[in-house]
C-alpha cells in the first residue's frame, strides 16, 4: 500500500465526503496530456465542497491550483505539491434565469452551454461551441473565437474567494478585455456565470454552429493534444501569420512541435515534456521577434 504524505492524510481527514485522488498524474487532465503528478486532486461537487476544500486549505497554509478542464495550461513536469481542484463535469448544472439569461455552474463545459442555449432557441452563444474548456476557464480569460468572446454575453459572475465567501461581481466589474479579466489578477474562483443571450432561431443557431466547428476542424489540428492558440493575437497581426511567414511550421524541441496545420499552435507529438514546450514557444519569440520586431505573448497559462 502506497504511503500517504503527511498533506494527503490531512486532507482526507478534514474533508473526508470530497472525492480526494492523490498522485494523479496531470497529463491525463490536460489536453496537452503532458504534466507530472499532482500530490492531491480534489472533485468537489458543490459550492460546500469547494468551500470545506479552501478552508482547509488555508488552515493547512497550502494555495489551492484550480483547473478547469486544463484545455488552456502547461502542467509542470515535476507535478504539483499542494492541491489542485478541479471544477470540470462535477461542479455541474445549467438553468433558465429568465427567458433570455441561462445560469451555468462553472464545470459545465462551454459546448454543452451553447447546445443548452441552442437547444432553447437562444442565439449569441455559437461561438462558445467548439472552444473546448469549461465555463469558469472560458469567463478567466475571456474566451472567444471568430468574433465572438464571453464579454458580449456574460451578465455577471459569482466568485468564491479563498476563506469561503461568496459574492457576485456584474460585468462592469470584471475588467473583460482581450483574453483577460480581473480573475486572472484575483484568487477567487468562478463557481458559476449568468450569460444573457437573445431570442433565435434553432435551425439558424444550429447551422451557424456546425459551420463554425467545420472551420475549426478544417484549419486547426484537433487530432493531435494542444492546449489551443499558443500566442495572443499582437496588436495589428496575427500570430500564426508570423511564425508561418519565419518559417518555423514544423519546428521541433523533443516532442513539441509548431503545427504544419496552424503555426499558432503548438502540438505534442508524442512524448513532448511542459520543458520542450517552454523551449519551443521561446525559440519561436525570439524569432518573430527577430524578424519582425514583434513580440509574442503566449496564451497558454504556464503553470
Ligand atoms: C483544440 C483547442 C482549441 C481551442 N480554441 C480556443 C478558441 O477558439 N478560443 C479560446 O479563447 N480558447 C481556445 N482554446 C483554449 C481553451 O479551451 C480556453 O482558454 C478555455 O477557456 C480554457 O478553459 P478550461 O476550463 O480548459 O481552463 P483551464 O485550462 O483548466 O484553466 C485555464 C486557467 O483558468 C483558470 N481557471 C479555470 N477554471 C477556473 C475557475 N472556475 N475559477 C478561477 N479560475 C479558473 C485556471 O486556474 C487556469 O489559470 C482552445 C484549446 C484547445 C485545446
Amino acid at each position: 500500500m502506497i504511503e500517504l504524505t503527511d498533506l494527503q492524510q490531512r486532507f482526507r481527514e478534514y474533508v473526508p465526503d470530497v472525492d480526494l485522488r492523490f498522485g494523479q498524474p496531470l497529463r491525463n487532465h490536460t489536453s496537452f496530456r503532458i504534466g507530472g503528478n499532482a500530490e492531491i486532486m480534489a472533485f468537489p461537487k458543490n459550492a460546500d465542497d469547494l468551500r470545506e476544500l479552501l478552508i482547509t486549505s488555508a488552515i493547512l497554509d497550502c494555495k489551492p491550483v484550480i483547473l478547469g478542464a486544463g484545455t488552456n495550461v502547461l502542467a509542470p513536469d515535476e507535478g504539483i505539491t499542494g492541491i489542485v481542484i478541479c471544477l470540470k463535469d462535477a461542479f455541474d448544472g445549467i438553468e433558465m434565469v429568465d427567458d433570455c439569461c441561462i445560469r451555468c455552474m462553472a464545470g459545465v463545459t462551454m459546448t454543452r452551454a451553447a447546445v443548452f442555449a441552442a437547444n432553447h432557441g437562444l442565439t449569441g452563444m455559437e461561438f462558445a461551441h467548439g472552444i473546448p474548456g469549461t465555463v469558469g476557464g472560458g469567463v478567466y480569460m475571456n474566451a472567444g473565437a471568430y468574433g465572438g468572446e464571453i464579454s458580449q454575453i456574460c451578465e455577471s459572475v459569482q466568485v468564491m474567494d479563498l476563506q469561503g465567501n461568496v459574492r457576485t461581481l456584474d460585468k462592469d466589474e470584471l475588467d473583460f478585455s482581450y483574453r483577460h479579466s480581473i480573475l486572472t489578477k484575483t484568487n477567487d474562483i468562478i463557481i458559476s456565470a449568468v450569460f444573457r443571450l437573445q431570442p433565435g432561431n434553432v435551425y439558424d443557431i444550429r447551422s451557424k454552429m456546425k459551420d463554425l466547428m467545420s472551420r475549426r476542424t478544417a484549419s486547426q489540428p484537433l487530432d493531435m493534444p494542444s492546449a489551443g492558440s499558443a500566442f495572443k493575437r499582437p496588436e495589428g497581426y496575427y500570430a500564426a501569420a508570423l511564425i508561418e511567414q519565419a518559417g518555423l511550421k514544423g519546428l521541433r524541441v523533443g516532442g513539441a512541435e509548431v503545427s504544419c496545420k496552424h503555426a499558432g499552435f503548438i502540438v505534442n507529438t508524442g512524448g513532448a515534456s511542459a520543458n520542450d514546450v517552454k523551449t519551443l514557444i521561446q525559440q519561436v519569440i525570439d524569432r518573430v521577434y527577430t524578424d519582425f520586431g514583434v513580440t509574442l505573448e503566449p496564451e497558454i497559462r504556464l503553470w
